[in-house]
């Protein structure tokens, strides 16, 4: 029989269902049901810069932000790549064959940031980072750019918070699963 489990929002340790205080800091105040696959909370409004990250269909949403963008900027900067490498278009906008080797290397981590994977998210940031830091540093940036930059970058770090918030949630989960079958006879 599966126990329900709480989770510590001090610590982010899980303890079994009947635990009064945290296993792991002791905290009474912290501990409440944890949903491996839950619902939502009801009539929470999910904030799409920063979502709040309390069980893993939350970890996954703000992922998919990540994965979401990363797939975005993959598809236009190798669309619009190829369009002016085969002379369909005529550098429009000055994507060459950097920017489809960028854009593809965005949509390889795109495919995996969906699948959650913590290494495409932070490759897909800092990458993200160097170029926008690369342009900052070329001069070639207005006050508005760099608002936006911030702001579409919020999506990728979602990414990294969501792959890793999922990860930490299904370790812990594992792992209170362990702790619980010990003792027990198959
Ligand atoms: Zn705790």
């Amino acid at each position: 029989m599966a126990e329900a489990k709480l989770y510590c929002r001090r610590c982010r340790h899980f303890s079994p269902a009947n635990s009064s205080a945290c296993s792991n800091c002791g905290a009474s105040d912290g501990l409440e049901p944890f949903r491996l696959e839950g619902k939502k909370s009801d009539g929470r409004f999910v904030r799409v810069w920063w979502p709040t990250l309390e069980n893993t269909d939350d970890a996954k949403v703000a992922a998919y932000l990540g994965a979401g963008y990363a797939l975005f900027i993959g598809s236009v900067s190798t669309i619009l790549a190829i369009s002016n490498i085969t002379g369909i278009t005529h550098n429009w906008m000055g994507f060459g064959v950097l920017d489809c080797f960028v854009g593809v290397f965005y949509l390889v981590c795109a495919f995996f940031i969906f699948r959650m994977s913590r290494l495409a998210a932070l490759l897909a940031l800092v990458l993200y980072m160097g170029i926008k830091a690369l342009l900052l540093n070329a001069g070639a940036a207005t006050g508005g750019n760099v608002v936006s930059w911030i702001l579409f970058g919020l999506f990728l770090v979602n990414g990294v918070r969501g792959t890793y918030t999922y990860h930490d949630f299904v370790a812990g989960s594992v792992e209170t699963d362990n702790e619980s079958e010990q003792g027990r006879v198959e």
